[in-house]
């Protein structure tokens, strides 16, 4: 595998009119980095070839089979949050993509238009688009955007100059109002989506479309729990790798090579065969998205002898916990219950939001780990702020806790690295 490649392919690119130079520069940069960051790992796991190949593919195979998909009338939806139902773009026969803004070399063309001092995943987003570097942006029929963030809201005014865009309301507090306003806005979505795909939205499509994505969300479930074990099968770079991989793949093979992964982890854990040294340290990450390709910080974590058993984040379990109930049939149940699951995904835009603080907690508990790392990006306020009180009930109990706020600039790491160490070492001596 160390002949590992990010592929290319121009004429495709030039043909959806992607920057052909930056994109041919950036996959060498992704190939290298791939190869540093995963392909090093030992005793990694068999299933784990099939994830690599994505990767490989993800600027040309992935690109044709979306370009095939358009061409059989479906259509390219791209999204920015786990707020937008995909159980309704699925149904509907559409290809959902979950737009990546992990990458510091698309944040100088953002700065061109949008201010410094704002998170960097807007801002890497929004530079792949304007940069032409992003295949997936160049193939879309529509964006859905929601009210999560104000950087977010305020920057999908500017990619609706360029790409049809259709922004959703969020409620921000969770009463009974807020439930009928959301439920009001998934409707509305339902019917906007109706009109791209010139199709309606049955209800055997939209339970199909339950029963897809409750599938996948299921698989991932069922890899988050092989990885909390006392031995973890699989290291937490692969299954954040696996994750962010969930946004971009074909939801049913994603979820077959998912289950064919977690029964390879199952013999290891029959075994007692682990991928880290016994004794690492177990670390939680709660906060903010890791999107591909930031493994900054879980890097640092797993070089310096610590292990990710758990990851509470919208690229980890706030995407795949909770299924919608696959008994009711008729649409207007569906749409409801879809609301609920959806209104249960603890986002820190939410206020008050006391439930993640108790999701943290137990699945702090569930997972056995050791401490918590929390990770903010740089100038989200929401997740910044929310730290304060995270890190008060982990004081409350004990729970050994860092911050973190960063960015996706190399620049930190050095420092990042010596707080993190010294934050395992605390750890380990508490063993003792
Ligand atoms: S952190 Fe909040 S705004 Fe960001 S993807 Fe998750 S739910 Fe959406
Ligand atoms: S990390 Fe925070 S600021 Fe950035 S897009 Fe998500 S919610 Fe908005």
């Amino acid at each position: 595998m160390m002949n590992f490649e990010v592929k290319a392919d121009p004429e495709l690119w030039e043909k959806i009119g992607v920057d052909v130079t930056r994109l041919s520069k950036m996959r060498e940069v992704l190939t290298d980095l791939y190869k540093k960051a995963f392909l090093s790992q030992k005793n990694r796991p068999e299933g784990m070839r099939y994830f690599d190949e994505v990767i490989s593919n993800i600027h040309t195979g992935r690109i044709r089979e979306i370009l095939q998909a358009k061409e059989e009338g479906r259509p390219v939806v791209g999204t920015f949050c786990v707020f937008v139902p995909e159980e309704i773009i699925v149904g509907l026969e559409g290809v959902c993509i979950g737009l990546c803004g992990g990458s510091q070399g698309t944040i100088p063309d953002a700065e061109k238009v949008l201010p410094k001092n704002i998170c960097p995943l807007v801002k890497s987003a929004y530079g792949f688009r304007i940069g032409r570097v992003c295949p997936y942006f160049q193939v879309l029929d529509v964006l859905y955007g929601e009210t999560t963030c104000d950087a977010k809201k305020k920057n999908y005014e500017l990619y609706a100059e360029e790409l049809p865009t259709y922004v959703m309301e969020i409620p921000q507090m969770k009463r009974k109002v807020d439930e009928e306003l959301w439920l009001k806005e998934v409707k509305a979505f339902k019917e906007h989506m109706e009109g791209v795909a010139k199709r309606s939205l049955t209800e055997e499509a939209l339970h199909e479309g339950i029963k897809i994505i409750n599938r996948k969300r299921k698989a991932l479930q069922r890899l988050n729990e092989l990885r909390m074990t006392e031995n973890p099968p699989i290291s937490g770079k692969d299954v954040l790798l696996i994750n962010q991989i969930s946004f971009y793949d074909d939801p049913v093979r994603f979820a077959e090579k998912v289950e064919a992964l977690c029964e390879e982890l199952e013999e290891r854990v029959k075994r007692g065969e682990g991928v880290s040294e016994r004794g690492a340290v177990r670390v939680m990450i709660a906060g903010t998205p890791m999107a591909l390709p930031n493994w900054k910080v879980p890097n640092i974590v797993e070089n310096s002898g610590g292990i990710i058993v758990y990851e509470e984040s919208c690229i980890g379990s706030r995407y795949f916990n909770n299924l919608i109930p696959e008994e009711s049939k008729d649409l207007e149940s569906m749409l409801l219950n879809l609301t609920r699951r959806y209104m249960k995904i603890n986002c820190a835009c939410f206020t008050p939001n006391e439930e993640r603080i108790q999701d943290i907690l137990s699945a702090y508990e569930r997972s056995k780990a050791e401490g918590i790392i929390y990770y903010s990006l740089a100038f989200c306020h929401t997740y910044n702020i929310e730290a304060y009180k995270v890190k008060r009930a982990c004081e409350e109990r004990g729970i050994p806790f860092l911050f973190i706020e960063t960015d996706y600039s190399p620049e930190d790491v050095g420092q990042l690295q010596t707080r993190i160490e010294a934050f395992l070492e605390q750890i380990r001596e508490r063993r003792s």
